[in-house]
């Protein structure tokens, strides 16, 4: 991955156990399990690994695979990286919180432009409500709720402390996501490497229709750019990136490894699922599919 990534840092937490459950709406939610511990980690030591993981979940999608298998493979990432984000990822700014309404930009999950800070947040949280308050300008959380102190809430509340509130409560163990998001959103993921692939296969044979339907599926494939901060880590200074949701993350990361020329992103030949290429002739994921 390119060198620009090399001493940066981007924190995440994640569940040691996350379950399925459905909520009243009869959407399908996946959460971290009730006594679940949260641990804190740097998604962007292994992006490349966990890239190539969301887009073979977006890959299965695409396949004629059954639901359990599918519903398998996201339970697979969500336990491995920790859920997306949503939350923070899709609004304009991830501090909301401040305000009486959030504002979102084009997208796959919601068709409104705007909704209460209210209404929005209840979208995350279908099984039990964060304990806030919220007026027009403020907002207080009560971290980990009030009936018993709840020291991992405390803990990761303190290492995401600088955060954003809304990216405090989205690491929380109440926060859920649809599982259809993800899949959603993996395919998305998942369909924008197809279409760069084919492009470049059959630039000189295809017509100018096809390619231009190629082009669309990639300029329909963007993000809102992270901001940065610098931090003197430890020993020698880091670029922190405040992604402020695994999704934009994750995002990114795809972006750079989209247009990485050393390492290009593939599909296998055999199996079609994505892989890196640590050679420029490599055809193939690995041994299994030679
Ligand atoms: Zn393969």
């Amino acid at each position: 991955m390119n060198s620009i990534f090399q001493k940066t840092s981007a924190p995440w937490a994640r569940y040691g156990e996350y379950e399925y459950r459905r909520g009243d709406d009869d959407h399908l939610y996946i959460l971290p399990s009730q006594a679940a511990k949260p641990s804190v980690y740097d998604p962007l030591v292994n992006a490349e690994a966990m890239v190539v993981d969301a887009l073979n979940v977006g890959r299965l999608s695409m396949k004629k695979v059954s639901e359990k298998q599918l519903r398998d493979a996201v339970m697979d990432f969500v336990t491995k990286y920790g859920l997306l984000g949503f939350m923070t990822a899709l609004p304009t700014t991830a501090d909301f919180m401040d305000y009486d309404a959030i504002y979102l930009p084009k997208n796959h999950f919601i068709k409104e432009e705007t909704m209460t800070t209210r209404e929005y947040i209840s979208l995350y949280f279908p099984f039990s409500r964060p304990d806030f308050y919220k007026d027009k300008r403020t907002a207080e959380w009560r971290v980990g709720g009030s009936e018993q102190i709840d020291r991992e809430a405390l803990a990761l509340a303190m290492a995401f402390g600088s955060g954003p509130m809304a990216l405090n409560m989205s690491l929380q163990r109440g926060y859920a996501e649809r599982y259809d998001w993800i899949v959603t959103q993996f395919r998305d993921l998942a369909f924008t490497l197809v279409s760069s692939i084919l492009f470049y296969e059959d630039k000189d044979k295809a017509d100018e229709s096809t390619l231009d339907l190629y082009r669309q599926g990639i300029a329909a494939f963007g993000g809102i750019a992270p901001t940065y901060h610098i931090s003197l880590y430890r020993d020698k200074p880091m670029i922190v990136w405040d992604f402020h949701s695994l999704l934009r993350g994750i995002q990114m990361m795809f972006s750079f490894a989209l247009t990485d020329e050393a390492r290009p992103l593939r599909l296998c030949k055999n199996c079609s699922m994505a892989f890196v290429a640590e050679r420029p002739d490599a055809e193939f994921c690995g041994q299994e599919c030679k």
